[in-house]
């Protein structure tokens, strides 16, 4: 199997590129942000239990998310392999997603991620906000997915460093420009 991360500060360009990754390898792409969002819509008891805290730009505890992994992985026992989008973004998420995928005598394969400075996605994200009126992206509340992102998230880059599966490449460019940095990467391990 070719169990592949996108790791990205918010708004870097992760789920365009996870989208047309999954596409191209045949792989399932799993977005943590997107499950979590389709739940709050549809007011199920983890949307109703996830939605304050996704508004707020906060974490969502670590035991909810090996929850939906494990659905997500059971859903789709005879996968090649998955896109991570958003996930994942803790360093006990990274540990207990080993820990899934050895159960199934997998690993992770790569991580990939898109290099955006804070500048820039602040741009992006509030230009996100005006198109598609997400209820967290506000100024304050990115401020605070960044701030989150820079403390709990990048610590992950030493860790799958020195586990010798981390790659980037520059997230600024035309997606098409991008994508085709990410395939070159993807080609030299798959
Ligand atoms: P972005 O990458 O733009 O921040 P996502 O769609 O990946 O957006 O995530 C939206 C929100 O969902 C996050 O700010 C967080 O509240 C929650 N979330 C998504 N994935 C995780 C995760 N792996 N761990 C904790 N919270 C998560």
């Amino acid at each position: 199997m070719f169990n592949f991360i996108l790791f990205g500060p918010p708004g870097s360009g992760k789920g365009t590129q996870s989208v047309k990754i999954a596409e191209k390898y045949k792989l399932v792409h799993i977005s943590t942000g997107d499950i979590f969002r389709k739940n709050i819509r549809e007011k199920t008891t983890l949307g109703l239990k996830v939605q304050a805290i996704i508004e707020k730009g906060d974490l969502v505890p670590d035991a909810l998310l090996i929850e939906i992994l494990e659905d997500a992985l059971l859903q789709h026992s005879k996968a090649r392999g998955f896109v991570f989008d958003g996930f994942p973004r803790t360093i006990q998420q990274a540990h207990d997603l080993d820990t899934m995928l050895g159960k199934k005598n997998e690993a992770v394969s790569l991580v990939l991620a898109l290099e955006v400075g804070d500048e820039e996605i602040l741009k992006r994200l509030l230009k996100r906000a005006e198109i598609e009126g997400r209820k967290d992206d506000t100024k304050e509340v990115i401020e605070n997915r960044i701030k989150i992102y820079n403390d709990q998230t990048q610590p992950l880059i030493d860790f799958y460093k020195s586990k010798k599966k981390f790659q980037s490449v520059k997230g600024i460019g035309g997606i098409d420009q991008i994508f085709a940095e990410v395939c070159k990467l993807i080609d030299r391990f798959i």
